[in-house]
């Protein structure tokens, strides 16, 4: 398929570098042009703005936060304004449910498709194709988009036509996530403070009830306290767990455990963790048991 792709970080490099090895025709656009050098030398063909990543039928996003996709998509010579009638716009990037909402009728007013697919798995797994995709909208888009997934994912979940629904359910995958590293980072500073082997506990929970890669990656970085360079930095986290608790309070759902990680990761940025993985967290439980930040963060 033709295809363009804007926003080439951390994910996003990898996942274009997917499409142009399934022998895709990907244009690039990275608001840093530089960034598109790795993918020029796959073969892909260069924009240089965000109009001229929408001259095929389909545009793929992958951009930080719900800033980023309001000025790529919303903005004087953004998406709805340059995208073909009948165009598809796939958003990638994980957003406010607010602002999928929004899109959605801003493409729906110009005649265009928005398809919902925000994804689960870090840089690594961008980089090797294996992402699970979770996309949401029209059926018909949707099936014309699959051999894209196929190409950055092993798996893809659909959750209907409703593309805010699959923003939510991304939300409500990485505040597991985030649940988790707390409570591996309470967990490790109990066992660490007892003078318990936390690589040996990590591997005993990993290797019986809790053998999820969730587990797995995070106890293993905590237990490394290896938090730089970050897969998936703190102010990612902490846009990712206010977008939570912001969906969760129009629902009017009490999501106690949120309002404590989403502090913590305050707490973390406002002390310098801004260039450190989420995970790092576990730092501060370790802090508040009285045992001193070492390594990475
Ligand atoms: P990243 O490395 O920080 O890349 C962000 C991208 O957004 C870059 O291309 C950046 O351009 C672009 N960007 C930021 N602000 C912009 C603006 N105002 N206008 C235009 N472009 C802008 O982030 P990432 O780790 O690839 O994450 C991308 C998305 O995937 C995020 O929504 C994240 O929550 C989600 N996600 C990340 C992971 C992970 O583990 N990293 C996993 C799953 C989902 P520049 O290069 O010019 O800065």
């Amino acid at each position: 398929m033709q295809v363009g792709f804007i926003g080439l970080g951390h994910m996003g490099a990898g996942m274009a570098a997917n499409l142009l090895r399934a022998a895709h025709e990907v244009t690039v656009f990275n608001r840093s042009a530089d960034k598109r050098r790795p993918l020029l030398e796959l073969g892909a063909r260069a924009a240089a703005t965000v109009a001229d990543a929408c001259t095929e039928e389909t545009v793929i996003t992958m951009l930080a936060d719900d800033a980023a996709l309001r000025q790529v998509a919303l903005a004087e010579g953004g998406i709805v304004s340059t995208l073909r009638a009948g165009g598809t716009h796939v958003s990638m990037s994980t957003v406010s449910v607010a602002l999928t909402r929004e899109l959605t009728a801003a493409h729906e007013h110009a005649r265009q498709r928005l398809i919902a697919a925000p994804v689960f798995g870090r840089p690594e797994m961008a980089a090797a194709g294996k992402l699970f995709i979770v996309a949401a909208g029209a059926a018909e888009a949707l099936r014309k988009c699959q051999p894209l997934f196929e190409a950055m994912g092993q798996r893809t979940f659909p959750f209907g036509a409703e593309p805010a629904a699959a923003s939510l359910v991304k939300l409500t995958g990485n505040f597991l996530i985030a649940a988790t590293i707390e409570t591996l980072g309470e967990a490790l500073a109990l066992v660490g403070k007892a003078g318990i082997d936390p690589a040996g506990f990590v591997e005993l929970m990993t290797s019986t009830l809790f053998p999820a890669p969730a587990y797995r990656t995070y106890g293993t970085l905590i237990v490394e306290r290896k938090f730089q360079p970050a897969g998936f930095a703190a102010p990612l986290g902490q846009k990712d767990v206010r977008l939570l608790l912001a969906a969760a309070e129009a629902l009017h759902v009490s999501m106690p455990v949120a309002s404590l990680v989403n502090d913590r990761l305050h707490r973390l940025i406002a002390q310098g963790g801004e260039k450190l993985d989420w995970s790092a967290i576990s730092q501060l439980a370790a802090e508040d048991a009285g045992l001193r930040r070492t390594g990475g963060s």
